[in-house]
């Protein structure tokens, strides 16, 4: 491809995506296909003499947006968003486009120093304490998920714990204990397979019924009872935000706790941590100074293309300490000199993509202002969607709304909450997904895409009134 071609092809692609936003509303939202039936169409082996740019585009139509469910159409309610806006897709194409490998910062100055500059910005456009700037003894990163960034935190904070001898000898036989409550993403879980100590190490804590939050007492007693085992408590996973309901765990209580013990504390807000752009919306976030790590996923709510997961630590020589290791093939003299910083050391893979420019673009693109009307736009509608719900005998609010999280159920019982859910989905109308609370089926509607408005609420809940009356 020439760089004329390429121009060319350029425009034809981004026309391509315009096309497709525009076609969402008329398409179903969840994909209508069947196991096998997009692979069926695919050749068997992959051209021998390259193709026009075209034909890729013209398969895109004809196999693939059949094949896709849609996350950034405007009825998309199911699981957490994952939006993306034009600003971040462009700033996408523009890091393809300077294709920059940033493993340290020799490698590329700038991917490095701008995205430091952008976490900073960031930190501080969600209130969080000064210690996780990069001016002061912690630092961002962008990580490609929260789960990776729960595994890093885990590495972090058992390096602490050992005093450094879990990066040379191992977890060896000491019995390491992690906890979080039930409602904690799996990815806590995994975070514990992957850094060898089992799924057991993990102790769950049970929930508040009503809010879902994690019992703090009984937290603290599972910790004490732990010590006097001769077990070491390393890590407590806070979530600010669980993934079925939305819970908040109370940051500050669990804060108490862990500063008793010297346990690190990890703040898993994921989805619900880009609100605190709202001041009005930090509340949860209340005392978040004691954690040592925090994630949130720009990815999910906050108009950046997936994978931008943004991660803080409030120590960072506790991070890379658990991770820094240099090959005579990386020595370099910036690195030798102490004065920069090398994000290889920062997340389990060496090589990393300048994701900073899709966030700087999404940052500088909407302003603050503008992403607080994205995030206040979601929650007015879910606020809508709860009255909504109060409003027909048939459904009951499960548990309360918190931010642009409704988790709600029929009356009638699960089986005919699974079927209204399934109804509609299988409709197309919208798509919502589902969870368990308290042992009861419930759906939840997330409210999160770029592109929803009251229209596309309302429609999604005339096709739940609907089903009802079927299920
Ligand atoms: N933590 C919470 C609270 C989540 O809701 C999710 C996903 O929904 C995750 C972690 C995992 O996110 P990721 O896909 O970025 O690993």
């Amino acid at each position: 491809m020439t760089p004329e071609e390429f121009r060319r092809h350029g425009h034809a692609a981004i026309d391509w995506i315009a096309d497709y936003w525009a076609s969402l509303d008329e398409l179903p939202v969840r994909a209508q296909v069947a196991p096998g039936d997009v692979r069926r169409q695919l050749p068997a082996t992959a051209p021998e003499d390259g193709e026009p740019f075209e034909a890729l585009l013209d398969d895109l139509d004809r196999i693939v947006v059949p094949g896709l469910t849609h996350w950034q159409h405007p009825r998309f309610f199911a699981y957490f968003p994952a939006n993306s806006s034009p600003a971040a897709i462009l700033g996408d194409l523009l890091s393809s486009g300077i294709g920059a490998q940033g493993m340290i910062w020799a490698t590329s100055p700038a991917v490095t120093e701008v995205e430091q500059v952008v976490l900073d910005w960031f930190a501080d456009a969600l209130g969080l304490p000064a210690a996780f700037r990069s001016d002061g003894p912690g630092g961002g990163v962008i990580q490609d998920t929260a789960s990776t960034a729960t595994f890093t935190a885990l590495l972090s904070a058992l390096h602490r714990a050992s005093g450094g001898e879990a990066r040379v000898g191992g977890v060896g036989d000491a019995q390491w204990r992690v906890y979080g409550s039930t409602q904690a993403h799996s990815s806590l879980v995994k975070a514990a397979m992957m850094a060898g100590l089992g799924e057991d190490a993990v102790r769950t804590i049970d929930v508040d019924p009503a809010t879902q939050a994690i019992d703090v007492d009984a937290l603290r007693d599972a910790i004490v009872e732990d010590v006097e085992a001769g077990r070491r408590p390393v890590m407590v996973h806070v979530a600010a935000g669980s993934t079925s309901t939305g819970a908040m765990d109370d940051l500050a209580a669990v804060a108490e706790v862990v500063r008793e013990r010297g346990v690190w504390l990890h703040v898993d807000a994921a989805w619900a941590g880009v609100a605190a752009v709202c001041p009005e919306h930090r509340e949860h976030l209340a005392g978040v100074e004691a954690a040592d790590s925090f994630v949130t996923n720009p990815h999910k709510w906050l108009l950046t293309t997936f994978d931008c997961s943004t991660f803080w630590v409030r120590d960072r020589d506790a991070l890379t300490g658990a991770l820094s290791i240099l090959p005579e093939y990386l020595r370099n003299a910036a690195t030798e000199s102490g004065e920069v910083v090398d994000y290889r050391d920062w997340h389990p893979q060496l090589g990393r993509r300048f994701r900073a420019v899709k966030l700087w673009a999404v940052l500088r693109t909407y302003g603050l202002s503008g992403l607080r009307e994205h995030i206040r736009s979601g929650i007015a509608l879910a606020g809508h969607v709860a009255d909504l719900v109060a409003a027909d005998d048939r459904f009951e609010l499960v548990t309360e709304p918190v931010l642009s999280l409704v988790v709600f159920r029929l009356r009638a019982g699960d089986e005919q909450t699974l079927a209204a859910m399934e109804a509609v989905n299988a409709s197309g109308e919208a798509y919502l997904s589902h969870t368990t609370v308290n042992g009861r089926a419930a759906i939840r509607l997330a409210v999160g895409s770029w592109r929803t408005t009251r229209h596309d609420v309302d429609r999604a809940w005339r096709a739940l009134q609907e089903a009802a009356t079927q299920a």
